[in-house]
């Protein structure tokens, strides 16, 4: 049976003159979904509708299924706009789903005012017509086993028994771009992930420590960017090495003080590089208390050396409901390769949870920071990550 996807999306029907802003990104999003295989996508009044070969239409419901900005798909069957064809549409339809279940309804959506009946008739005669066809069925309008819905569109009808959600959020782009500080570790794809999902479109920083740490910290960064790019297309990855600054903050800092120092140079190293692009925010995989350095007074200190937004999308969430989070947008196997990561050279055995800025600025003295930030820059390497 001929089938196409119907995609819904909510909130950015709702943005007033943005709508069509909203509409083109989430459209250029779709087809970037759905890239190299034969689906095309039309817009309709208030949804799109994808048309793919039949063998392809669970991958392509799958693909777009991922795109931020889609609340709801679903596989229908179009039928010209003839209440017959409808009919006949309805009755095959009820025949490939009813197997056993011998109750349902009928829901009718008339977008097109300009078809001769009003939703509650074409409901009707429908489900007149399928008793008929069906002598076994019958009309339960408060739980039915099985409900078909109708929806009239512009040039087309279309019929479906269901709806597969989608992630929601706003379509990737809408929202401006960010820079995140992708570590190899749970918290950070995920945080990536959230932003993706109000409308952000992301580049990646990753900091290695190579050669004290193993290539594989960069080749893990690799493919957390192609897990989060499947919800947002290709992204820039950013390489910069932190080794001789680790070396620096080792040999001239206080031991306790390690991470809060190291975290400094890693924003100041963003904001440079943000600077060069044009880009306006960093998000971060913090959460609020869940390490000597995310606590408010560490946030302070590190986020002091930057005027630049610092988005946290996870501040509030416990490990639990992130790593949730990461299994559901599978990151999670990725995160928990084992590696090194630069900061597990580097976690003091004591590190300060309330860190002052005096102490802080003290510490620092003994850094040549502009050299060190120099030379760390020197090392960035880019390379776009493919989908
Ligand atoms: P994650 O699981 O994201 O590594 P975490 O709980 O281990 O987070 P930290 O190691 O304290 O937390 O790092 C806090 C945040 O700093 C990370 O979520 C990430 O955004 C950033 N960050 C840490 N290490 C790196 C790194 N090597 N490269 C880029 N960003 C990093
Ligand atoms: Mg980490």
């Amino acid at each position: 049976m001929p089938a196409r996807i119907m995609i819904r999306y909510g909130e950015i029907a709702l943005k007033g003159k943005n709508r069509r802003f909203f509409e083109n990104a989430l459209l250029q999003n779709l087809k970037r979904a759905v890239k190299g295989l034969p689906v095309i996508i039309n817009r309709t009044q208030g949804r799109f509708i994808a048309s793919a070969p039949e063998d392809l239409q669970a991958t392509a419901l799958d693909h777009l299924s991922k795109v931020f900005g889609v609340v709801s798909l679903s596989l229908v069957t179009p039928a010209t706009l003839d209440m017959e064809a409808i009919k006949t549409a309805a009755v095959a339809l009820a025949t490939q789903i009813a197997g056993g279940l011998n109750t349902f309804k009928v829901i009718t959506r008339r977008p097109n005012k300009n078809f001769p009946l009003s939703s509650p008739e074409i409901s009707r005669d429908v489900g007149a017509y399928l008793l008929e066809q069906n002598p076994g069925l019958k009309v339960d309008l408060h739980k039915p086993a099985f409900t078909i819905f109708i929806e009239i569109g512009a040039q087309e009808a279309f019929l479906y028994h269901k709806n597969v959600n989608g992630p929601g959020g706003l379509p990737v782009g809408v929202s401006g771009q960010a820079l995140l500080l992708l570590s190899g570790g749970i918290d950070s794809p995920v945080a990536g992930w959230m932003a993706m999902k109000r409308g952000l479109s992301i580049g990646a920083l990753h900091f290695h420590s190579y050669p004290f740490t193993s290539i594989r910290s960069q080749e893990k960064a690799i493919d957390l960017c192609r897990t989060i790019n499947r919800f947002g297309g290709p992204m820039p990855l950013h390489m910069i090495s932190l080794a001789s600054i680790q070396k620096a903050i080792r040999t001239n800092c206080p031991e306790e003080l390690g991470i809060i120092l190291l975290r400094r140079m890693m924003i100041r190293l963003s904001d440079k590089l943000c600077r060069r692009s044009g880009i306006k925010a960093l998000v971060t995989g913090e959460s609020l208390g869940q390490v000597a350095s995310q606590t408010l007074e560490s946030m302070e200190v590190i986020s002091a050396v930057t005027r630049m937004l610092i988005l946290r999308p996870l501040l509030a969430m416990d490990k639990r409901e992130i790593i949730d989070l990461a299994q559901a947008i599978e990151t999670y196997p990725v995160s928990i390769r084992p590696y090194e990561d630069c900061c597990t050279l580097f976690v003091p055995r004591h590190p300060v949870t309330r860190p002052t800025l005096s102490r802080v600025n003290d510490a620092e003295t003994a850094l040549d920071i502009d050299r060190l930030l120099d030379e760390s820059m020197d090392s960035l390497e880019t390379r776009m990550i493919e989908g």
